[in-house]
């Protein structure tokens, strides 16, 4: 695998497009990292705290880090003084100590809500109407140290490309109608992160502002480690 190359070619497929790329790194070394970095990426995906901030404590200080794995309350406190965006955020209890975290270190965090979209039993988020009752609580107005900025799916693990594209047309279709009813004046909520190395091609057809792809940048990840 030459990283830099692949960080290149996803540089120019998504050149003019409004869709961004998140280099998810989880597994790999700080170096196959800072690899990527020298070709220019600066976004960055994990999906364990403490993986992240032990990355975060050596790499370039302009890294933009995204937490894309399940996160425990307990492990907020861990990257709250560097972590940009979570994206999988899926309870009210977790964004209240989002904000909660955000606040003792003055600063604000980004999150995407994670929607569940997949036919899968395994994977987290919330659903529709779990959303809905999120937004519509009277403590989410209250948490001034943290930012919604759209929406994040991960989709089933299949080769359907119909199935695929249903979900990521149900994803979209939910950042419509919330950004209709919940945000319309908020321009920041803009983002729908959904498209990983299989199927981010569909994915951009459907509306994706964030693709998250590991092993097409960095190989096939060794869990074994
Ligand atoms: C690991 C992971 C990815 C990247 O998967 P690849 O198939 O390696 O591109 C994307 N999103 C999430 C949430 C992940 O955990």
């Amino acid at each position: 695998m030459n990283i830099e190359e692949n960080i290149r070619k996803f540089q120019q497929r998504l050149a003019g497009t409004h869709c961004k790329l998140v280099a998810v790194s989880k597994t790999q070394p700080t170096d196959a990292l800072q690899q990527a970095y020298d070709a220019g990426q600066r976004i960055f995906g994990e999906n364990k705290a403490q993986e992240m901030a032990q990355k975060a404590a050596v790499l370039p200080q302009d890294i933009e880090w995204h937490m894309l794995g399940h996160l425990q309350t307990n492990k907020v406190k861990s990257i709250a003084p560097f972590v940009h965006t979570i994206q999988s955020v899926d309870s009210l209890r977790l964004l209240e100590e989002i904000n909660k975290q955000a606040e003792k270190n003055n600063r604000t965090i980004n999150g995407l809500l994670q929607i569940y979209i997949a036919q899968e039993e395994t994977k987290f988020g919330l659903s529709i109407i779990e959303a809905r009752e999120l937004l519509e609580s009277p403590t989410f107005p209250t948490l001034h140290n943290v930012k919604i900025t759209g929406v994040m799916g991960i989709a089933t693990n299949t080769d359907s490309e119909g199935q695929l594209q249903r979900e990521f047309k149900f994803l979209k279709n939910t950042f419509t109608s919330f950004k209709e009813t919940y945000f319309s004046n908020s321009p920041e909520f803009k983002e729908i992160s959904m498209g990983m190395s299989s199927d981010f091609e569909l994915a951009i057809a459907e509306g994706s502002t964030m693709i998250r792809v590991g092993s097409s940048i960095f190989g096939a990840r060794n869990y074994l480690v």
